[in-house]
């Protein structure tokens, strides 16, 4: 053994190499120098507390490659329960059935255990010689210090360990889209910004397309949220295996995707989206059910529409959503969509304006019954008739409402205006017969406490005076709801009608559940029957299902007396439409019809 001095110096030295990846290799080293020891090893305790692995194994002059061992049977199973731990002869007769001691002839051991700065016990350093062993008085002393070293190495790497693999799900989390495993909206926006910034200094061209699942929403809402996350993510195994060189998809969120082309060319991107387009063309099968996925896509180009990633992404936002209302399902940006966008913009605003200023009306269009002629009710229909814009169309101005949260609201408004007018003619002297209905929009059947809402508003009327108009894709949004909702107002007395029927994808089951006892037949149909014999059959269908289930029938959008004498000859109960009356204001409609 080496003179204490020298000892202590050496393993002195050693910590230079504390932190590197070699701290172990020149430690066993060392030791075995200090030691006059020809095998030195340090060994991890592993997490099941019975076995070893090597981190670093002199033996012989050499370091010997990793190997794992069970402590069970050696000497190093004695190291773990004590401080320094000895065995100063006959080790092999000791442990009979350890091959290491036996393949290296070993006489003699030392050891001890490593332990983390908090105390508990991560490993072991021993000394194996092959020869009786004679310790020196500060040889403990020198074990000591090189097992405090190695134990603070060792501790050092197990929290780097931890800490990247913590890193890695952190990266995971903030990365990766957990239901589809593609990349996230974050990971492709810092994607697109070191993409734009490359294009931009070889002179290329890239390509962004936006797909958007079409009616996916209802799927979810239908199906359930274990469902959709289903098909999303086989739709994301598709289109994974669509994705070429040089391009790289993403899940936004939602039923939203993205996929980036680096250097590519108009026809190259029109190619990619048909790719990707097609890859959801096989119905997908789940649960024994078979779901037609199809995507709406917006493109556009850096840098011909943006030369930005910001701005490129918004670009391919707003060409998606021309291609949602275009029947090709897909449009490249153009400088025009953002001058409508702008327009867009304004009309948000003076609608917000206009609803939170009063400036909005109510007209009023008659319905009638068919069977004795007279009038059995009104429908009331909003109106915005702006200083600038002039009028502008609920078909415009209700999704606007709906995209700025603002339906509600609008909804009371409407409500609250349809019962001060029936009590308006009251007050004149010309009661209002019939009912007054009024439309509920789609989105305002999400509010599962409508049926409350309602009742709120129009407790000055007596509920038999109004209707409701629930249009038939809204009820289907969510159909439990409905069903609670619809009976909630039936049973407070209000009559409530399905509007626009046989456009929505109503089953017949629910049909039956929701509480509604008008079917109104949507119009396209009413204006066709007498030219086309397919729309004739719908609305006599929809006239002899309404009949099996108690139902009364309004149709509307009737124009010509024609119509109105065939729907009569198929039994429909009510009709509405210009023929008999347009919608007016509640002073002419007075002066008209009361
Ligand atoms: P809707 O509830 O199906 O209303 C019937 C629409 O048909 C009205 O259009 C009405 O003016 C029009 N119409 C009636 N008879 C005829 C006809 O003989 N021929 C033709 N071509 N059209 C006829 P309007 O007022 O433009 O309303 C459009 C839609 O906007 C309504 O469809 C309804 O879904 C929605 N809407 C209107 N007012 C409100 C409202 O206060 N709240 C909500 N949520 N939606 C409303
Ligand atoms: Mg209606
Ligand atoms: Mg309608």
């Amino acid at each position: 053994m080496m003179a204490p001095e020298d000892a202590f110096r050496l393993l002195a030295d050693g910590l230079g190499k504390a932190g590197t990846p070699q701290a172990f290799d020149h430690l066993v080293e060392r030791i075995s120098t200090i030691f006059g020891g020809e095998h030195v090893l340090i060994g991890k305790l592993l997490s099941d507390e019975a076995t070893v692995r090597t981190v670093a194994f002199w033996s012989k002059g050499a370091l010997l490659p990793v190997s794992v061992y069970t402590l069970i049977g050696t000497p190093c199973e004695h190291v773990l329960n004590d401080e320094v731990c000895e065995f100063t002869a006959d080790v092999r007769q000791r442990f009979p059935d350890s091959a290491l001691l036996q393949e290296l002839e070993i006489e003699s051991y030392v050891g001890i255990p490593l332990r983390a700065p908090d105390g508990h016990l991560i490993g072991l350093l021993a000394v194996l010689f092959s020869r009786p062993l004679e310790l020196v008085s500060y040889a403990r002393e020198v074990l000591r210090i090189a097992a405090a070293q190695a134990g603070a190495e060792m501790a050092r790497r197990a929290e780097e360990e931890k800490r990247r693999s913590s890193d890695y799900q952190i990266q995971q989390l903030i990365y990766w889209d957990s239901i589809t495993g593609l990349p996230n909206r974050r990971c492709l926006m810092e994607r697109l910004e070191e993409a734009c910034e490359q294009a931009r200094l070889r002179d290329s061209c890239l390509g962004l397309l936006y797909l958007d699942l079409q009616r996916f929403r209802q799927i979810n809402d239908t199906q359930g949220h274990e469902l959709g996350d289903q098909i999303l993510a086989e739709i994301a195994s598709r289109f994974s295996t669509q994705v070429e060189p040089g391009e790289f998809i993403a899940r936004l969120g939602g039923d939203e995707f993205m996929v980036l082309l680096t250097d590519t060319r108009p026809a190259a991107m029109a190619h990619a989206i048909e790719r990707y387009r097609n890859s959801l063309l096989p119905p997908i099968q789940l649960a024994e059910r078979s779901f037609s996925i199809s995507a709406s896509v917006g493109a556009a180009m850096f840098p011909r529409d943006g030369d930005n990633a910001q701005s490129l992404f918004q670009h391919a936002s707003i060409a998606l959503n021309h291609a949602k209302r275009d029947n090709s399902r897909t449009r490249f940006f153009t400088s025009t969509m953002a001058d409508e966008l702008q327009q867009h913009e304004i009309l948000q605003l003076r609608f917000s304006d206009a609803l939170a200023k009063g400036k909005l009306s109510l007209a009023f269009q008659p319905q009638f019954s068919l069977k004795t002629g007279k009038l059995i009710g009104a429908e009331a229909l909003c109106r915005w008739h702006d200083e600038i814009l002039g009028h502008v169309s609920p078909g415009t101005f209700i999704p606007l409402a709906e995209e700025q949260g603002l339906i509600r609201p609008l909804g009371e408004w409407v409500l609250e205006a349809a019962c001060q007018q029936i009590i308006a003619w009251e007050r004149q002297g010309k009661p209002f017969p019939g009912r007054l209905c009024v439309n509920v929009s789609a989105q305002q059947m999400d509010d599962p406490r409508l049926a409350e809402h309602i009742q709120r508003i129009a407790t000055r009327v007596p509920p038999g005076k109004l209707g409701l108009e629930l249009t038939e894709s809204g009820l289907m949004r969510n159909p439990e709801q409905t069903v609670r909702i619809t009976r909630a107002l039936c049973k407070a007395g209000f009559s409530l009608a399905i509007d626009d029927f046989g456009t929505g994808y109503s089953s017949l089951t629910y049909l039956k559940r929701f509480a509604a006892d008008t079917l109104k037949i949507d119009m396209s149909f009413v204006q066709d029957m007498l030219k086309s014999s397919h729309d004739h059959a719908i609305v006599s269908t929809i006239i002899a299902m309404a009949q099996t289930l108690g139902m009364l029938t309004v149709a509307e959008g009737v124009e010509e007396a024609e119509q109105a004498e065939a729907l009569r000859a198929l039994g429909c109960t009510g009709v509405q439409g210009f023929h008999f009356g347009r919608p007016v204001d509640g002073k002419t409609f007075a002066e008209l019809w009361l």
